[in-house]
């Protein structure tokens, strides 16, 4: 078992849910380097992490309607 490591979870956090059946789909293209050049200009933070979690309807549960 892993008892340490519980940190490291570098960009592992971006995912899209499916309402309808809860699928769950890591977004490996992430877009927040972009935007983290621009929150540490504008807001001074040091960027430790992010997570982005975005919502819809899978393929499948499209298909079915
Ligand atoms: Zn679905
Ligand atoms: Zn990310």
């Amino acid at each position: 078992m892993k008892t340490k490591a519980r940190f490291a979870l570098p960009d592992k956090k971006n995912y899209l849910v499916c309402e309808k059946c809860g699928k769950i789909v890591i977004i490996d293209n992430c877009p927040f380097d972009k935007f983290k050049e621009e929150l540490i200009e504008v807001h001074g933070f040091d960027i430790t992490g992010h997570s982005i979690e975005v919502y819809g309807v899978c393929p499948e549960c499209q298909k079915k309607g």
